[in-house]
């Protein structure tokens, strides 16, 4: 048997599969994601349903998203889990959360996903904030490490920003790649998203505040100023109370969210 083989399924490497495999590890995993019956659980990637089993033994039935047509199959008819289970065969990136949605049952929403497309991933979920509750994460280490990050650390940036703007980030644990079959190369940890209920200081588009943030950190080392040229000139930016010889990763979540307004507030209509 291969070596990337688990359960007889030859991994994929397209489609970011890393199964996990330690149980001591999945329980852990499952203690933080905390399922209770009558939940409104949807589990992103199932796989070989190594978190989707032990989550059904706590909650009841939950709905699931794989896009690999066999694992998909393997899950249809699987002895246990199919009658516990809603597939739907698609890609979690293009998936509109909002269509399993109940009114009173907001989505908790859980994965350990492939890490070739996590960070879209991450933004595609976080548009869906509104109808969530709460969301549980395998990702790569580092990518945890640059979503909780905060301003003067070398890891803040427009992952920081924009998860933090939206979610409180709670990184749980750390795991080794021994708890996955094949390993992956890098660390992984787990993250916990829980969106703001009301948001204490909102900007007035969000896309504005995505676009300060691409500009900034386009090019880290410049300061304020230069990157901004074409965009906010310097009076504008110390009359926000921004010193604009600072570099992007000295500059706080609420000075990116004034910066933000000032665009909305200053662009033409057509931009
Ligand atoms: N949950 C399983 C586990 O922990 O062992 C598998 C995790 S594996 C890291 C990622 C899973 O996401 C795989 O089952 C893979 O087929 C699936 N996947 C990859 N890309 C996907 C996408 N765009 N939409 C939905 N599922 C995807």
């Amino acid at each position: 048997m291969s070596k990337n083989s688990h359960l007889g399924h030859q991994a994929r490497k397209r489609f970011g599969q890393n199964f996990l495999h330690d149980q001591a590890i999945i329980s852990q995993i499952v203690d933080a994601i905390n399922p209770e019956p009558g939940e409104n659980l949807v589990e992103i990637g199932p796989g070989l349903g190594a978190l989707t089993e032990p989550v059904i033994e706590r909650a009841g039935d939950i709905s699931v998203v794989e896009l690999d047509r066999d694992l998909a199959h393997r899950l249809r008819h699987h002895p246990f889990l199919a009658k516990h289970l809603t597939i739907y065969e698609q890609d979690a990136l293009k998936f509109d959360f909002t269509s399993i949605c109940k009114a009173d049952k907001p989505l908790k929403i859980f994965g350990n996903l492939p890490y070739n497309i996590s960070t879209p991933l991450i933004f595609h979920l976080l548009s869906f904030r509104d109808a969530v509750k709460d969301m549980h994460f395998m990702l790569q280490k580092e990518v945890v490490e640059r979503m909780a990050a905060g301003p003067n650390s070398k890891t803040y940036g427009r992952l920081s920003i924009m998860t933090q703007y939206q979610c409180q980030v709670i990184p749980v644990m750390e795991i080794g790649p021994e708890a996955f079959q094949p390993p992956p190369k890098v660390d992984s940890a787990i993250v916990r998203l829980v969106p703001h209920k009301e948001i204490a200081n909102p900007v007035k588009k969000l896309s504005a505040l995505n676009q300060v943030c691409l500009t900034a950190f386009n090019q880290r080392r410049k300061t304020i100023r230069n990157s901004f040229k074409k965009l906010i000139d310097v009076d504008a930016i110390e009359s926000l109370g921004i010193d604009a010889s600072l570099r992007p990763e000295n500059i706080s979540l609420d000075q990116y969210i004034a910066l933000a307004n000032y665009l909305v507030d200053h662009q033409s209509n057509d931009q």
